[in-house]
């Protein structure tokens, strides 16, 4: 901890450690995490094995690991009552912040439409119930997506649209509903004009709906191929990526990939990474109620 003062304070609100990848060597994955800079990580729950695992990583690393407790829309498909009452029993735990991964997924509709949506309602219900945070997932079902939170609109917890991919009118939306927004490395593969960067360039996430996450093992921040402007590839530092370079693939984004996220989002913002570092580690805290 001697160095800490050189760090920023982060917090990855969703990253995917269950994930078999980091099955032999979790231990020096969290440890690289901390010595970046990010001090706490949510551990994503994508379905009943997966959140009852991320549960279990919570008690190995108490007051760094937090867990969340859903199925995704991918697998609505595999939803039974009783698996449902599995998850029922997990969100009840003080570890587990938020109700999700859940929510709508168009762009490969590995479940049916009707079979997604009839799940995200389930965890409606539920994050309202237990009065948690909802992590939404949402591709290509922007529409869908929305049409089911109004219906709920007055009793909604805090909505987290994670890792969000979608175009500047979606975020605004999600913004005006009083939605927090995720982002990820996504931010290197974002080619269009009217997404991700397009909202941080004109300044449109207020900097208290921010959250940042890694999404490992995916959503590799690729800095290297993507068409970054020039401020911003001088907005990241030696040490963010060293920790990116030396540690994170393609194959296995981790973590300690996030301080390079934070000064990519903060430069594009044109804002100092120090000050959306410490806006977003508070957000997460405040909505998500770590300690
Ligand atoms: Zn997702």
């Amino acid at each position: 901890m001697e160095k800490c003062y050189e760090n920023y304070i982060l917090i990855d609100i969703g990253a995917n450690l269950t994930n078999k990848k980091y099955s032999r060597d979790l231990d020096t994955v969290v440890q690289r995490a901390k010595d970046s800079g990010v001090q706490k990580i949510m551990v994503t729950g994508t379905s009943v094995k997966g959140s009852k695992e991320a549960l279990r990583l919570t008690r190995i690393y108490p007051g760094t690991l937090y867990s969340t407790a859903g199925i995704h829309p991918h697998d609505a498909k595999s939803y039974d009552d009783q698996s449902w009452e599995e998850i029922c029993r997990l969100v009840e735990n003080p570890e587990c912040v938020a109700v999700g991964e859940c929510g709508l997924d168009y762009n490969r509709n590995f479940s049916e439409p009707e079979d997604q949506k009839a799940v995200f309602e389930k965890h409606i219900n539920l994050a309202i119930k237990v009065n948690k945070p909802l992590f939404v997932h949402e591709r290509d079902a922007f529409n869908d997506l929305v049409e089911i939170l109004n219906k709920y609109s007055s009793k909604l917890p805090p909505v987290v649209i994670h890792c969000f991919t979608g175009s500047v009118e979606n975020a605004l939306d999600y913004l005006n509903k009083g939605f927090y927004i995720g982002l990820t490395g996504y931010l290197c593969k974002d080619k269009s004009d009217t997404g991700v960067r397009k909202l941080l360039v004109d300044n449109l996430i207020p900097l208290d709906r921010l959250l940042v996450e890694t999404d490992a093992p995916f959503m590799y921040p690729n800095t290297r191929a993507s068409k970054l402007p020039v401020h911003v590839k001088e907005g990241l530092t030696e040490r963010s990526t060293t920790f990116l370079h030396r540690y994170c693939t393609f194959q296995r984004n981790e973590p300690c990939s996030l301080p390079a996220i934070v000064e990519m989002i903060a430069a594009f913002m044109n804002k100092k990474p120090e000050e959306v570092a410490l806006a977003t580690s508070f957000n997460a805290m405040k909505l998500f109620g770590l300690s």
